[in-house]
């Protein structure tokens, strides 16, 4: 038992909460997600122990082992990951949100699994507002026909947007991309209806969660400031 990890998530609720007292936001609001992808299932039942509850993975075969190993009815399972259509069944029995959904062929899986198992899946629609083509998500232009088609499912659950800044030190340069995230969740409001309810936004990482919540993120997913770093 190690006390780093759970000093660095008091560390990292402390930040979560100085960002929201500058822009006058309710803490509450903002969903912490810990990024356990590559560390040990000790350290997530540690901080499970301590309350943690949201815990996000980036690779369809770790979440299922990860959702197999810490089979606790509390944790609330994200997949947050590039998400191949083919690997939805291995997680639809057990996983709580998607949030890297940017097509419609993935909702109608997600909707089809979903259904056998009875159940319904919180997703986001992963939308490209950075300016490294290699980052995934849809493009913003296919987002209204992303949503009028989810409107009427009845399995999956269009929870918001999710986005990933370009990856630098320049939080001037990401200030603009989560603007236009959280610009395109307003621009779409009007479709809300059925299934799509807007109300999320997930964005802000390790390096840039406080410009994300000045900017209205609504999730954070944090794994380096609370694991410590990867070895890959
Ligand atoms: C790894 C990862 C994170 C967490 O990144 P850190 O910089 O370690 O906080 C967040 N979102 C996604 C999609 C990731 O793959």
């Amino acid at each position: 038992m190690s006390d780093h990890l759970l000093e660095n998530l008091d560390a990292i609720k402390n930040r979560i909460r100085s960002a929201c007292d500058r822009s006058g936001r309710n803490p509450e609001e903002i969903t912490l997600v810990a990024v356990s992808k590559t560390k040990p299932d000790e350290d997530v039942v540690q901080l499970l122990k301590a309350g943690q509850v949201h815990f996000g993975e980036n690779r369809a075969k770790a979440l299922e082992d990860r959702m197999s190993s810490i089979n606790d009815e509390a944790v609330h399972w994200h997949f947050i990951g590039n998400l191949q259509t083919n690997k939805i069944k291995y997680m639809a029995h057990r996983v709580n949100w998607i949030q890297s959904i940017h097509k419609k062929k993935a909702l109608k899986e997600v909707e089809k699994r979903a259904g056998e198992e009875n159940r319904v899946i919180d997703v986001l629609i992963q939308v490209n507002i950075s300016s490294e083509d290699q980052k995934s998500g849809c493009d913003p232009k296919e987002l209204e026909s992303i949503l009028k088609y989810a409107q009427n499912l009845k399995h999956t659950r269009v929870q918001g947007l999710m986005g990933m800044a370009t990856f630098t030190d320049d939080l001037e340069q990401v200030r603009p991309e989560f603007k236009l995230l959280r610009s395109l969740r307003d621009e779409y409001l009007h479709l809300n209806g059925g299934a799509v309810d807007l109300k999320h936004l997930s964005m802000g990482m390790t390096n840039d969660l406080e410009v994300a919540i000045e900017e209205g993120a609504t999730m954070v997913r944090v794994g380096t400031a609370i694991f410590g770093e990867r070895n890959y």
